[in-house]
């Protein structure tokens, strides 16, 4: 059902860049003749899954969206493909993004533009567009992005789906190719609450194999109280986050939730964040910075794209690197490689650094008061096809309500509140402290 619901929408939507057609009927043969044997079936047994393309995928092909890794097919499985196909989910293919997720759009990739299914002419949002639009289009009903500065939630709020950052650290890394590795996080996108938490069930938890993986293993399901009241929970909304520069759709979306929560029974009360507005200057640094350092892998050398001809080592990794990366990526390595060169270090890299460590504490301030954070995802509704491309920094300015939650490493979740007048998806984000999944998820699952 899902391959034929594929063929009905990708002609328009344009969601994937690889089907898995055989591969995906032949593990769903193999479930049913479990099931027939009366084997034992894993949690997701039967469910059909995507994966953002920049997560391994064994004999798969995985692009990360960009001309550098065109062909490459890696040799090994990303922990989360692993613990998918453990689970019995069905792997039906990867989806498109912004090349290496460094966008806001999915229209970085190198191959294709995204549409988002609510309105054909508008991007689905990024950089895990081409996800978030698979799960909109109804063609699966989990699919995984990575969020380094809202590349869950934003997408999720664009085309109405439901997207979870987890806590930094809570599920692994191995695997997915790095775009910023402080700040990379992987997690699901689903149709509704209830999946989203079964499907964190099965992707949490410690891995060796991902040095900054968290020493913790939840000890029940994500679904264990959904059901409770709200009573007594407190949220807290920031004043920054219901100021003027934000679509007054959005904001009205925003405020009703605000009154539904308190008509059951959470209070809600108005708090400052001074440092938010700095967050978005500290996250274009440092996740530059670390893209700069990450994607000097990219030489030609190893793996990936090779230019035809060469006449020296320099001339190879010139060559491939000016060839094979698109001009997003440029701009980034180039900003990142600037903020870490000598004397300029001090000035840039360091003091993101510590702005990071003050948006840190603000957070742990909070949330030694309240439940979890009310805010927007975005300040505007879904973009027009190129309405954005030619100005990278009014593309950047969007991040404003995502990046600082992957600076203090958060667990954030975007619901969808509402539509606006115009019929276009609203979404609402839940920001919690360490490791309170189990909260947004909840306060989440009443609302829908
Ligand atoms: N839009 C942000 C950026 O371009 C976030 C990307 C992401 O989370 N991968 O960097």
């Amino acid at each position: 059902a899902a391959l034929e619901r594929i063929a009905v929408t990708e002609p328009k939507v344009k969601a994937y860049l690889t089907v898995c057609d055989a591969a995906a009927l032949e593990q769903a043969d193999r479930l049913d003749r479990q099931l027939a044997a009366g084997e034992p079936l894993g949690p997701l047994a039967g469910v059909p899954v995507a994966l953002k393309d920049n997560m391994c995928t064994d004999g798969i092909l995985t692009t990360c969206a960009s001309k550098m890794l065109a062909d490459f097919v890696p040799p090994y499985d990303a922990t989360v493909t692993t613990q998918l196909q453990a689970a019995g989910a069905v792997i039906v293919g990867k989806t498109n993004l912004d090349e290496f997720a460094m966008g806001s759009t999915t229209e970085n990739s190198a191959y294709q533009v995204t549409a988002n299914p609510w309105d054909l002419t508008r991007v689905p949002g990024g950089s895990s567009g081409g996800s978030a639009a698979a799960v909109a289009a109804g063609t699966v009903s989990l699919a995984l992005g990575s969020d380094t500065g809202g590349s869950i939630r934003q997408p999720a709020a664009f085309c109405g789906v439901v997207g979870l950052k987890p806590t930094y650290g809570l599920v692994s890394r191995y695997g997915l190719i790095a775009f910023a590795s402080s700040l990379d996080q992987i997690g699901p996108m689903t149709k509704n609450v209830k999946d989203c938490a079964l499907a964190l069930d099965v992707l949490a938890g410690h891995d060796r194999r991902d040095a900054s993986s968290l020493q913790y293993a939840p000890t029940a399901s994500y679904t264990a109280g959904l059901e409770a009241p709200l009573t007594g929970m407190k949220a807290a909304f920031p004043k920054e986050y219901r100021q003027e520069g934000i679509d007054p759709e959005i904001r009205r979306v925003m405020e009703e939730t605000a009154a539904t929560l308190e008509s059951l029974g959470m209070v809600i009360e108005e708090v400052s964040l001074p440092y938010s507005d700095a967050g978005l200057s500290a996250y274009y640094l440092i996740s530059s910075a670390e893209a700069s350092s990450n994607l000097a892998r990219f030489d030609g050398i190893r793996y990936g794209y090779r230019p035809e001809t060469f006449e020296n080592l320099e001339e190879l990794m010139l060559k491939t690197r000016s060839e094979a990366f698109g001009s997003e990526v440029k701009r980034r390595i180039m900003l990142g490689t600037y903020a870490l060169s000598s004397g300029y270090y001090d000035a840039y890299y360091h003091r993101a650094q510590l702005l990071r460590n003050q948006i840190r504490e603000q957070f742990t301030g909070i949330f030694s008061t309240y439940d979890l954070v009310l805010g927007p995802v975005t300040p505007a509704l879904p973009y027009v096809q190129g309405e954005k491309t030619d100005n990278p920094l009014e593309m950047y300015l969007g991040d404003i309500f995502t990046v600082d939650v992957n600076l203090a490493g958060l667990p954030a979740l975007s619901l969808p509140g509402g539509f606006s007048k115009s019929g276009l998806p609203v979404g609402v984000q839940f920001i919690g402290g360490h490791l309170q999944e189990s909260k947004l998820l909840h306060v989440a699952y009443q609302l829908e």
